[in-house]
């Protein structure tokens, strides 16, 4: 039983280290990727339930390494998070991001960039500045760039981050809460904090014409959402049913599937002029 006891340890070790291993691979190569141009914004639009056309985008990471591929956002975003590679990430995306749509907007489509930020970005000091010189440098109008933050974002130092979202807010940039309905609990929030849109999670979408509880808190989130003035972007659009549950929304975003992928900027461009709608 003993020499299983330590057969067992050891195996246990061997793994633990394969997996610090694995780990500190991972955050080599994703130093090494931000340097070079393997760190990309993919972008996925967001479509005026009303017009049919495309009136924003969510700019969305990929890291296409040189090999070939597509790695997503879930199996790096954690590691640049705990490495602290997380700002120099984001702020690659945020100026990718506001070239790109200062660049659309020079070719006459004016189109909403959404950014996400993440938690550790968000609680820099200079993070408005950053914005504020990002903005100035890519010559972009305030009005064209969305910060996307998630409620536990938001809420993790309410006090603090009330002064954070005014200075943001001051720069004329809107500010979304993202994964709506999937945080806290408490929505007062929602009336003492600067936001201008709520994102409708994806969880909620998903199952909205078979499952009367995600029914129920879409429809509360629409009303609320209504009464607040808030906008509404409902995230995770598959199917034109889920579509027909939200009809009666003012100023109502739809992103999904449905419309487009994330996809490199050069496959936006040929969809700007397109009618979603016919
Ligand atoms: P998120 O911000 O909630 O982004 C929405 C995710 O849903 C994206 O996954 C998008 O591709 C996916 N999605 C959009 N429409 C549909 C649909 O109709 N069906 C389904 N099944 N999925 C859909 P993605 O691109 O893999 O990103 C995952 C997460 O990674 C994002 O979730 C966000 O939290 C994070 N992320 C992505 N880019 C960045 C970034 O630049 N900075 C930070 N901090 N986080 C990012
Ligand atoms: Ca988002
Ligand atoms: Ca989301
Ligand atoms: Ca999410």
């Amino acid at each position: 039983a003993k020499q299983s006891g330590r057969c067992c340890y050891k195996f246990y070790q061997d793994s633990m280290n394969a997996k610090a291993a694995a780990r500190l691979q991972l955050e080599q190569d994703l130093r090494r990727a931000l340097k070079s141009d393997e760190i990309v914004p993919f972008y996925q639009p967001q479509i005026c339930a009303q017009s049919g056309r495309i009136v924003g985008v969510e700019a969305l990471v990929r890291w296409l390494p040189a090999k070939g591929g597509i790695i997503p956002p879930d199996e790096f975003i954690p590691i640049a998070e705990e490495t602290g590679l997380i700002n120099e990430l984001g702020r690659l995306v945020l100026e990718r991001g506001c070239y790109q749509a200062k660049q659309w907007f020079n070719e006459g489509n004016p189109v909403r960039m959404a950014i996400n930020v993440s938690a550790h970005q968000f609680r820099q000091l200079d993070f408005t500045q950053v914005v504020a010189d990002v903005l100035r440098q890519s010559g972009l109008a305030p009005e064209l760039l969305e910060l996307e933050l998630t409620e536990s974002v938001i809420m993790s130092d309410a006090e603090e981050n009330i002064a954070r979202l005014i200075e943001l807010k001051a720069l004329g940039v809107s500010l979304a809460v993202d994964d709506f309905g999937t945080g806290y609990s408490s929505l007062s929030y929602l009336k003492r904090f600067p936001i201008d849109i709520l994102k409708i999670d994806r969880s909620f979408m998903c199952d909205v014409n078979s499952a009367p509880d995600d029914l129920a808190i879409v429809e509360a989130i629409l009303a609320l959402a209504e009464s607040l003035k808030l906008g509404v972007i409902a995230e995770g659009i598959e199917y034109g049913s889920q579509i027909a549950i939200l009809k009666n929304t003012k100023q109502l975003l739809l992103q999904g599937y449905l419309f487009s992928r994330p996809v490199a900027a050069e496959y936006i461009s040929p969809l700007l002029n397109q009618d979603f709608n016919h």
